[in-house]
C-alpha cells in the first residue's frame, strides 16, 4: 500500500538513495533538507516524478506535514562537516529531534532515527552490541555529533516511553556508495579521489585503525525493513558490514582497484579519532533477517565508477 513518507535531509547521501528506494515502491516522498551538505543533484532524478516533492526547510524549526512515516536522517555525518559548526550540529540533532517526534506524536506516524556507531565513541568493547553504553568524549571534537546523536536516541525512547510514539533507532555504522560528497572528508570518497587523481594517499595515523564498511543498496533495504517490522521492534539496533578492515588495507585496496600511480602519506591522527569499530548485527539478523550482501571490492568498484563521472 502507498504510504506518505517524510525524509528529513533526503537530499544528502543516504537520503536520496532512501527516497529513490522509497519512490521505486510507490509511495509519495516528501523530502526536506536545508542543503547544507546535501545536493540539488542528487534529487534532481526524482524531481519530474508526481510522487516526489522537495522542501527546502532547516528541522531545527518545527515543520508540520500528514505523514504515515518519517525518517529523520537530517544531520551532517562527515566529521569535517559536523565540526565546521558544532553548535548548529547539536541544533540539528537535539532540536530536529524534538520537533520531528512532535510531529510523529501529532500525526501518529512511525518514526525512524538515523542514529550511528558513533554513539559507541571510541569503542572498549569489540564489535559493538546494542548494549553496550560507550566511550565517548562529552567535550572533545567529536562531541557535537556523538552527544548530538546520544540526547536523540534519548529523547526517541522517551517520547516512546510517555507519548507512545512508535520509534526506530537505527545505529548506523560506516556506509559508503555513488553520491557520497567527493569533498566531504570521509575516508573512501578522500582515497578514491586521491587514487583517480594519482595523488598521494593520506592515512591518518599509522593506518592501523579499523573501520567495517556497508554498501548503500544494503544499508537503504535494511532501514526500511526495520520501518516496517513489528512496532514492538524500537531498536536501538545497529546495522553496518561486520567485515572489519584497517584503514591502510582500505588504501592498498584502493590503490589496486583504480590501478593508480598513488603513494602513500601518513599525517596525524585526528583527535578521539576510534581505534576501532565493527558492529555486532545479530539483532538485525534475528529481527529482521537482515544482512548485508555487498562485498567490499563489488561495492567500491561501483563507487569508483560514480567518482569518476565527477571528475
Ligand atoms: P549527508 O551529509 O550526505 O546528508 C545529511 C543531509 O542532512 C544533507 O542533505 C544536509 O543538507 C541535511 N541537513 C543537515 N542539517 C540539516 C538541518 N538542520 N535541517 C535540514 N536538513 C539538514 O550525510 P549522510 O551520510 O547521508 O548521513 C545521513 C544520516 O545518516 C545522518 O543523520 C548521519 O548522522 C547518519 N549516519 C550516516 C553514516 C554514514 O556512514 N553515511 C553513518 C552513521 C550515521
Ligand atoms: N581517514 C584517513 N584519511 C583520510 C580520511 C579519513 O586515514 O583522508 C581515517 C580517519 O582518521 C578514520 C577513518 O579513516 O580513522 C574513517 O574516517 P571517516 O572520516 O570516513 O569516518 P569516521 O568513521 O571516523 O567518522
Amino acid at each position: 500500500m502507498s504510504k506518505r513518507i517524510l525524509v528529513t535531509g533526503g537530499a544528502g547521501f543516504l537520503g536520496s538513495h532512501l527516497c529513490h528506494y522509497l519512490l521505486e515502491r510507490g509511495n509519495e516522498v516528501l523530502c526536506i533538507d536545508n542543503m547544507f551538505t546535501g545536493r540539488r543533484k542528487n534529487i534532481i532524478p526524482f524531481l519530474d516524478n508526481p510522487n516526489f516533492e522537495f522542501i527546502r526547510h532547516d528541522v531545527t524549526m518545527p515543520f508540520f506535514a500528514e505523514v504515515d512515516e518519517i525518517y529523520n536522517l537530517a544531520c551532517p555525518a562527515s566529521p569535517i562537516h559536523y565540526q565546521y559548526n558544532a553548535i548548529k550540529t547539536i541544533k540539528t540533532s537535539v532540536l530536529g529531534a524534538v520537533n520531528m517526534l512532535g510531529l510523529a506524536k501529532r500525526v501518529r506516524a512511525r518514526i525512524l532515527q538515523a542514529s550511528t556507531s558513533e554513539v559507541y565513541g571510541d569503542p572498549l568493547e569489540h564489535p559493538q552490541k546494542e548494549t553496550y553504553w560507550g566511550h565517548v568524549n562529552p567535550i572533545g571534537p567529536r562531541s557535537c555529533y556523538d552527544e548530538g546523536k546520544r540526547c536523540a536516541e534519548s529523547l526517541f525512547i522517551n517520547y516512546h516511553k510517555f507519548n507512545q510514539v512508535r520509534i526506530k533507532i537505527l545505529r548506523i555504522f560506516n556506509t559508503y556508495g555513488p553520491r557520497m560528497d567527493p569533498n566531504d572528508g570521509r575516508v573512501i570518497s578522500n582515497f578514491i579521489m586521491q587514487a583517480l587523481r594519482n595523488e598521494d594517499i593520506t592515512v591518518f595515523g599509522e593506518g592501523r585503525q579499523s573501520r567495517s564498511f556497508c554498501y548503500v543498496d544494503d544499508m537503504v533495504r535494511g532501514m526500511v525493513a526495520f520501518m516496517e517490522s513489528d512496532p514492538q521492534f524500537t531498536g536501538p539496533c545497529n546495522m553496518g558490514n561486520p567485515v572489519e578492515f584497517s584503514i591502510l588495507q582500505l588504501a592498498k585496496e584502493i590503490i589496486r582497484l583504480t590501478g593508480s600511480s598513488s603513494s602513500i602519506i601518513y599525517k596525524p591522527l585526528p583527535e578521539d579519532d576510534p581505534m576501532q569499530r565493527r558492529p555486532d548485527i545479530s539483532l538485525a539478523t534475528e529481527k529482521l533477517g537482515w544482512k548485508p550482501e555487498t562485498h567490499l571490492e563489488t561495492g567500491l568498484l561501483k563507487t569508483i565508477e560514480y567518482f569518476k563521472t565527477v571528475l
